[in-house]
């Protein structure tokens, strides 16, 4: 079976549910987790993520990650955040530039900051010529309108956990960077039907598999602690999507994080 990526986790957060270290989480999971991206997203998190992709590897699975501010955090965006932020993007495996973007869920988060901060981090990336993840929720045109302004060949970005509908996936589709969608387990649930469209009508060369664990745990551990365990429980419900063998979702969306990410 091909091995596969998990491109989007959060090692520190399942670490503080489940306890235990990193080599031990590593130890339980598959010998077919091949490699995962951890994403510090959180100022208060950065020196910890810098800290753990020093290690490389840990039992067999490839240590990369990105560094950024999470719109959620947008308060906590300041110089020394900058700082760290350019610093340990230099770290050879770190990847990318992000979670950064918009999130307007929670009405007591100011949108002007969140812009401000996710259009400053937009200018770093494409300063250093790093890829981005992006963090859409419920900002579709505020997202849009950034992206618009942004957009050129240079540009390519995962967006992660992918939730919007199919029709704004062909919008950034037809803009001129290159963008993959990411799938988490909230493809897999009861209630998701717009999202299982959207990845209908994604091209398979545009997919990438990622959990967002700790959050989102795929049918059927809902309610439990996600680890990158779980992968092959949302690649299923995306090859059914696509009806395609496991085994070759697995291996397009391996091609398509050798493209996102040049891993
Ligand atoms: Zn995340």
């Amino acid at each position: 079976m091909t091995r596969f990526i998990d491109t989007h986790c959060h090692i520190d957060t399942i670490l503080e549910k489940t306890g235990g270290t990193p080599a031990a989480l590593f130890e339980q999971i598959t010998p077919d987790l091949e490699a995962i991206v951890h994403i510090a997203c959180d100022p208060r998190d950065f020196a910890w993520g810098r800290e753990f992709l020093l290690r490389g590897d840990i039992n067999g699975v490839k240590i990369y990650g990105a560094f950024g501010v999470h719109p959620l955090n947008a308060e906590k965006f300041c110089e020394q955040a900058e700082t760290e932020i350019l610093e340990y993007l230099k770290l050879p495996n770190a990847l990318a530039l992000g979670e950064i973007g918009l999130d307007y869920h929670y009405p007591n988060y100011s949108p002007d900051l969140q812009k401000r901060v996710f259009i400053r981090q937009l200018e770093m990336g494409l300063e250093l010529n790093k890829p981005f993840v992006f963090h859409t929720r419920e900002a579709d045109d505020d997202t849009f309108e950034i992206l618009q302004k942004i957009d050129s060949e240079k540009v390519k970005a995962h967006i992660h956990c992918y939730t919007g509908s199919a029709s704004f996936a062909q919008k950034i589709l037809a803009l001129k960077g290159t963008y993959f969608f990411g799938f988490t387990g909230a493809v897999t649930f009861n209630k998701t039907a717009t999202i299982r469209e959207a990845a209908a009508a994604i091209p398979l060369d545009k997919i990438l598999l990622e959990t967002d664990a700790p959050y989102l745990a795929p049918v059927p551990f809902r309610g439990k602690v996600c680890t990158p365990a779980m992968i092959p429980n949302t690649a299923q419900v995306l090859a059914g999507i696509k009806n395609i063998s496991l085994d070759d979702l697995f291996k397009a969306c391996r091609q398509n994080t050798e493209r996102m990410y040049g891993i």
